[in-house]
């Protein structure tokens, strides 16, 4: 039971920390994905420029070789030596033929265009041509020394996670493989894809970097869960702990008020009121004896003596008067109720609310059953009944074995009045206080525990509510005390 109410406390703190986690988690996540996805679209961007500077200047380099004369063929082959990534430079003069369909298409292209033309694209060569007069020229370049991985951006360097691939009409070439295989449509990923803006080379850079929960922030995650377990752990440490100092307070106004009030006013009354009759009885007696005393028996003695004793019976007379009244405000507290439309069973509640801590500790199974329209009623003397009635029901369950414990609050509607009975199987009440158990001053408990005030005090304040309080034994054992108020919106209350 302690277990499951804990969990029960601890629940709805459990479900917040999720859903933030997954709230800011997720924002986290996003803004991680983000600012990577700009880092790549960065170097990407980087890449292109410095692909599309390799072109134009290989591009220049076809144009300076078709200007070339015939006879200074010799440099055109150290060019080869010179660029790493150049294959072989042909030429094709007169009537002579290219070896390749591919290479006499695209130098007819390139002728048509005034500008070089790409032949073909594969694994092995990249063949661009550009037609002139008398010679036209053809580069064969290797594609993967095309790319200036000297200074290329880290991030897409060899061996990396992204891969790099050349395009041309519909055709790639990968250079470069990319870390792990890509999920099938790259849905999760970063991709670039841009053509070359150079007349001729028609080829494009692809970029594909895939990314997944293993590139997640997880130790950012990880200290976003703790700090959010810490700053609502703390929430909920100091909810409850306000929750419980809140339930003491409530117990000392609603268990003590009435009897401390009863106290107090009584101490103060008896102190005050008493003194000075008592005083005044007590100085007319010693006056009264010493003129009896001194034997004499003058009549004017005698009639001083008779006087004081008249005196000292009239303050005696006024000591019971204030301890009548004492009494009667204990037997009608109900000054200043304010009777409303109060609900029975959410006061019933609120009290087993209150004295839950208490009920668990002595280990008193309760139940509520039935129901009831709302009373007429003061709430505050509601819940002071309640809250005797139950207490006096706990204290008399503390004398039987702990599993056998029971409390029931039962409500019950007849007509135009409601009825709340109160029931444990307590050791029960013995026969001889059963005449005087609404009686002040009546109580069974040693001194200090009770002061025998609370039944009486409940039984005032019903009535004076229109209702009334009783109590019956139970078979096999235990009392039922029934607290009885009018209905509040029922004609006839
Ligand atoms: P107090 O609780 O201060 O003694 P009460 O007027 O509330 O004053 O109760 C008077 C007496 O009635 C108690 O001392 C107790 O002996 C008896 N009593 C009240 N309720 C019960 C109960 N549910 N079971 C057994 N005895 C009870």
């Amino acid at each position: 039971m302690r277990w499951g109410s804990l969990l029960g406390r601890w629940i709805p703190w459990l479900l917040a920390w999720a859903l933030l986690m997954l709230a800011l988690g997720a924002l986290l996540v996003r803004w991680d994905i983000a600012q990577r996805r700009e880092a790549f679209a960065a170097d990407a961007r980087a890449a292109h420029r410095l692909l599309l500077q390799r072109a134009a200047q290989l591009d220049a380099t076809l144009a300076a070789l078709v200007l070339l004369p015939v006879s200074a063929r010799e440099p055109e082959q150290r060019l080869v030596a010179f660029y790493p990534e150049l294959i072989a430079v042909q030429r094709r003069s007169g009537d002579a033929t290219w070896d390749e369909s591919a290479l006499a298409a695209a130098e007819a292209r390139s002728r048509a265009a005034g500008h070089a033309s790409i032949a073909a694209l594969d694994d092995r060569a990249l063949d661009v041509v550009r037609a002139g007069t008398p010679d036209s020229v053809a580069l064969r370049i290797d594609p993967a020394r095309l790319l200036p991985w000297a200074v290329w951006p880290a991030s897409l360097a060899p061996g990396g996670p992204v891969r790099v691939s050349l395009a041309h009409e519909g055709r790639s070439v990968l250079l470069q493989p990319g870390a792990a295989d890509p999920p099938a449509g790259w849905t999760q990923g970063f991709v670039f894809d841009k053509a070359l803006d150079l007349p001729g080379w028609s080829l494009g850079l692809q970029l594909r970097r895939a990314t997944g929960p293993a590139e997640w922030p997880w130790m950012a995650l990880a200290a976003l869960s703790l700090t959010l377990a810490l700053v609502l752990g703390t929430a909920a440490w100091w909810r409850h702990n306000r929750r419980l100092r809140q339930r003491a307070e409530e117990l000392l106004r609603v268990g003590r008020v009435a009897r401390l009030n009863a106290l107090g006013e009584m101490a103060g009354g008896i102190a005050h009121e008493l003194n000075q009759p008592l005083t005044a009885v007590m100085a007319n007696v010693q006056a009264a004896r010493r003129l009896l005393d001194d034997g004499d028996d003058e009549p004017q003695a005698r009639a001083q003596a008779r006087e004081a004793v008249q005196q000292a019976a009239a303050q005696a007379r006024r000591a019971a008067d204030v301890v009548a009244r004492l009494r009667q405000r204990i037997d009608s507290p109900d000054a200043g109720l304010a009777v409303q439309a109060v609900d029975l069973a959410a006061t019933c509640a609120q009290v087993l609310e209150l004295l839950d801590p208490a009920l668990r500790e002595r280990a008193i199974a309760v139940r509520m059953q039935g129901q009831a329209p709302r009373v007429r009623a003061d709430a505050v003397a509601l819940e002071q009944i309640v809250h005797n009635l139950v207490g006096n029901a706990m204290q008399a369950l503390q004398e039987v074995p702990a599993a056998e414990r029971q409390l029931v609050l039962a409500l019950e509607a007849q007509g135009a009045r409601a009825t709340l009975a109160v029931r444990d199987n307590g050791p029960g009440i013995a026969a001889e206080l059963w005449p005087r158990l609404f009686e002040p001053f009546v109580t069974t408990r040693s001194k200090g525990d009770g002061l025998g005030l609370g039944l009486s005090l409940c039984r005032s304040l019903a009535q004076s509510m229109g209702g009334s309080l009783d109590a019956q034994p139970l078979r096999p054992r235990g009392v039922e005390f029934r607290l009885v108020l009018p209905v509040a919106d029922s004609p006839t209350a």
